[in-house]
């Protein structure tokens, strides 16, 4: 594997190279592959290309995916270093993982099957067939390794795909669909398979929503977004915001525990939806934990340092309740965006506190219901609340999850325990004594995905997500005399 420090002057010639490349709402004359100027012409294009790509064999899906996962993997620093560029957040040598991630372990066509009967009556097959055109909006958090997911599971299943990716990210987004296009040309592939926008916008997402030709909705994002697809009254399967907590009871192997909950939650500046946000720690074993997460790259934070650090991530919104006047505003907390993904040493500096490198999460102990703990930060800043027992950490953990379904994590060697809080919380992801990207197949056993349906239930979405179910029958009409 590439080391960190070559990365930076390796990207820094692909740029160059690149020119004005990066920037397709430049001045440029180059047209990316797949980027159009409006939706509609997005949209045709991708019918067109599904029209004829409905025609192609499995193997030949399979040699386009294969395409695409080398192309990835040579891309891999380029976007990872765009990313970081254009959004201001997370850490490159983190996405380059990412993006090595999502070219490795996203399931290609294998991932497909076909139920079979067969019988006197003869034979009767359930195939996974594709939906056609899919309409897919993206996150701002990992903008090209979703694009380059979805691409992969959607080509896989036999679709063509429209992105509506995240304005903010849409440089590095518009760069993959490109690449993405690229490698289907290469493998012999229809043009216009994977399409985009150069100006995504809530218009352009409403105009891909309601066009007849999208069949399929994949939205990966927060609650806004989930809401917006579900009321689109089409099939959508929506992976939204999470707020994983993490329990550690006095079973665990403490001095680990702290090591995976850092560096689980310091992964790409804490952006990944699976990334542990807060943590629940019996009280025996609390400070045992403290002391090894500050051995680990933690610098610990107390009192009026966590009330600066709260006016400095978190801002107040007024909300009318009502339209009497006797209606008080409520006081709403907001997360300041400037500092998602954010290195804790700059957030850090914010407050007046100088620290050096080695610093890479800011902890803090809260009370269960400070709002470190109930809103998802998405910074390497991680409150932990001591708890009583067991009952105690369950039952604030379940709250803090907010319902989301989404992920939890858990340090314990307790089975009871452990069994406890999943049945508990019932989320999507559920990790037990490793860090939180094992979730997501790092370093541990199973695919990887970077749309996780909680809300609609898919769960860790693949090809197979992606495809209908169609049923075919032969009868055997000799065996019915
Ligand atoms: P975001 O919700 O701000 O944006 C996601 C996408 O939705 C963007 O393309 C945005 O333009 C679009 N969008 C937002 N509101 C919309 C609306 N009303 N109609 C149409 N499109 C709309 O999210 P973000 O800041 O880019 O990403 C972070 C959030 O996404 C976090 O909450 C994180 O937990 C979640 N996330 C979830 C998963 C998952 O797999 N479940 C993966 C990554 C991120």
């Amino acid at each position: 594997m590439i080391e960190e420090k070559q990365i930076s002057r390796i990207v820094e010639q692909v740029l160059k190279e690149l020119g004005s490349k990066t920037n397709p709402c430049s001045q440029s004359s180059r047209r990316w592959l797949g980027v159009f100027d409006t939706m509609e012409g997005a949209l045709a294009a991708a019918e067109k290309a599904y029209e004829m790509f409905r025609n192609y064999s499995i193997e030949q899906r399979e040699k386009i995916i294969s395409a695409i996962r080398k192309l990835t993997l040579e891309n891999a620093e380029v976007m990872a270093k765009m990313a970081v560029e254009e959004t201001g957040m997370g850490n490159v040598y983190h996405k380059i993982l990412k993006h090595q991630l999502v070219a490795n372990k996203t399931p290609g066509t294998e991932d497909l099957s076909t139920a079979a009967w067969s019988g006197d009556r003869g034979l009767t097959l359930v195939e996974m067939a594709p939906y056609g055109v899919i309409g897919a909006i993206t996150p701002s958090t990992n903008p090209s390794e979703t694009v380059i997911c979805n691409s992969i599971g959607m080509i896989a299943a036999g679709n063509a795909v429209v992105f509506n990716p995240h304005p903010h990210a849409v440089n590095v987004s518009n760069y993959a669909v490109d690449l993405v296009n690229r490698a289907i040309a290469s493998a012999g592939g229809p043009e216009n398979l994977v399409c985009s926008v150069y100006k995504p916008t809530l218009q352009t997402a409403d105009v891909m929503m309601k066009h007849p030709s999208v069949k399929l909705l994949v939205a990966t994002g927060g609650p806004g977004v989930v809401k917006a697809l579900l009321s689109s009254g089409k099939k959508a399967i929506g992976a939204g915001a999470g707020n994983p907590p993490v329990i550690v009871d006095e079973t665990a192997d403490i001095k680990k525990a702290a090591k995976d909950i850092i560096d689980g939650a310091t992964f790409d500046n804490n952006l990944p939806c699976i990334a542990e946000k807060e943590v629940f720690a019996l009280e025996e074993i609390a400070d045992e934990l403290i002391h090894y997460m500050q051995q680990n790259g933690a610098y610990l934070i107390k009192g009026q340092e966590i009330d600066k650090l709260v006016k400095v991530v978190l801002t107040e919104k007024e909300e009318q309740q009502g339209e009497g006047c006797t209606d008080r505003p409520k006081r709403k907390l907001m997360i300041n965006k400037k500092w998602v993904g954010k290195d804790a040493a700059l957030i850090l500096k914010e407050i007046g506190i100088t620290v050096g490198n080695d610093i890479r999460c800011i902890i803090c102990e809260t009370d269960a219901d400070h709002p470190f703990v109930m809103e998802e930060l998405m910074m390497p800043i991680l409150p932990i609340v001591r708890v009583k027992n067991l009952e105690d950490a369950i039952r604030l953990a379940v709250k803090a999850e907010h319902g989301n379904r989404h992920t939890a994590h858990m340090h314990s060697k307790n089975i009871d325990n452990l069994t406890k809080f999943a049945k508990a919380i019932g989320t999507t992801i559920f990790v037990k004594n490793a860090p939180s990207y094992a979730g997501i197949g790092v370093d541990s056993e199973g695919y990887t995905t970077f749309t996780i349906a909680g809300p609609t239930g898919e769960g860790l979405t693949s090809a197979k997500t992606f495809t209908r179910q169609r049923r075919c029958v032969l009868v055997d009409s000799l065996s019915i005399v």
